[in-house]
């Protein structure tokens, strides 16, 4: 049974959503989360430090807000995530859960969470500000002659390798990300220098309830990153983590295009299932880079590459001069190009 919205996520309904498929790693995950950090262990902050300016945008539970902490005699620029007053119990468990989850980490690649301010109404998730947007948009107005922003490769390339040290740490952690894509990821400024930063944990955040707790509902998944094995069992590990990587790359690498442009989310799933793969995302992607991308693709999960040797790939290639020469061009707000679309024969799986 499949539903298909516009959106990027897609409702499907997972199909590996009983208890006993899930991995231990999972269930780790889930005791991590419950046992090892908890609400009560989170950094309270009182609401007269928290001032709100401006709306950033809008999240799953209501406004994302622009605003400062003050921190000694310090206003430090923060966003602060809100959930509205009068919203069902199940979603001030969700929202909980994302701080718990987020609050977990530390790394200059993964959003900084501050506290909470769940003791006044709407309750506060406060975050580090990522001034700069979320991936996505910015590749796409890379495109646009009209915001004459302009990205050099080794720019793009400063961006994926933080996210692959994001997506490594998180690995260190044991802990399954689900939906590493560039919506999801956030940048500290539109011009260079800038970080990049794993900012949105809302899939691991419907997995604790959703798959644990609502074992029969349907959960929106992003297909489009998602690997064989997912999309058939409903197994996310590490491995997929890498493969919505390898997506991820060429989202960056083609500046912004949609991956599999031109299908449907059912004929994704299909493509993919049979050992279809994107094509090397644009004229000026270096070849070196779209192999990369080729090794997060394998059917088989076991043989795809590792963050750490994603991360040495990238390096070094940095330090290739035809690479670091390769021209992103200076105009694409010609429509965007459908994907290449050729299918591996694997024989394998
Ligand atoms: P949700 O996960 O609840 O759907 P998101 O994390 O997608 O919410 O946030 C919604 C919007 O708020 C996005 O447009 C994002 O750009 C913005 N946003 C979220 N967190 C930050 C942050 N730390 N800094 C700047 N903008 C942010």
């Amino acid at each position: 049974e499949t539903t298909f919205s516009e959106s990027e996520r897609t409702a499907i309904r997972s199909p590996g959503n009983g208890m006993t498929n899930h991995s231990s790693m999972e269930i780790n995950q889930l005791y991590e989360l419950n046992g090892v950090q908890r609400f009560d262990d989170l950094r309270k902050i009182p609401r007269n430090l928290i001032q709100l300016k401006h709306p950033l945008g809008e999240g799953a539970f209501g406004i994302v807000y622009q605003g400062t902490l003050k921190s000694n005699s310090e206003y430090l620029p923060v966003a602060v995530k809100t959930l509205p007053g009068c919203i069902l119990a199940e979603s001030e468990v969700d929202f909980a859960a994302e701080a718990v989850i987020v609050c977990k980490f530390h790394h200059p690649n993964v959003v900084q969470c501050f506290g909470v301010s769940f003791d006044a109404s709407p309750k506060y998730i406060v975050l580090e500000l990522l001034a700069g947007g979320d991936v996505r948009t910015f590749l796409r107005r890379c495109r646009s002659a009209v915001d004459h922003l302009t990205v050099t490769t080794l720019e793009l390339l400063d961006i994926v390798v933080d996210i692959a040290k994001g997506c490594q740490y998180l690995e260190q952690h044991h802990f399954v990300h689900r939906d590493i894509a560039a919506r999801n990821c956030l940048l500290t400024s539109l011009t260079s220098p800038r970080a990049a930063k794993i900012a949105d944990f809302g899939m691991a955040r419907d997995v604790v309830r959703s798959d644990y707790y609502r074992r029969h509902s349907s959960v929106l998944l992003p297909v489009r990153w998602m690997p064989p094995e997912a999309l058939q069992e409903g197994l996310f590990s590490t491995k997929s983590d890498i493969w919505a990587f390898g997506i991820f790359l060429w989202e960056v690498l083609s500046v912004g295009c949609s991956p599999y442009a031109g299908l449907s989310n059912q004929e994704v799933i299909h493509f993919v299932t049979n050992g279809g793969r994107l094509g090397a995302p644009s004229h000026f992607c270096p070849p070196e880079l779209y192999d990369l991308m080729r090794k997060c693709w394998t059917s088989v999960p076991a043989d795809r590459i590792r963050f750490s040797d994603v991360i040495q790939t990238l390096l070094g290639l940095m330090g290739v001069s035809s690479v670091a020469a390769a021209k992103v061009p200076d105009e694409m707000d010609s429509p965007l190009p459908l994907v290449q679309t050729e299918t591996t024969l694997n024989t394998t799986n």
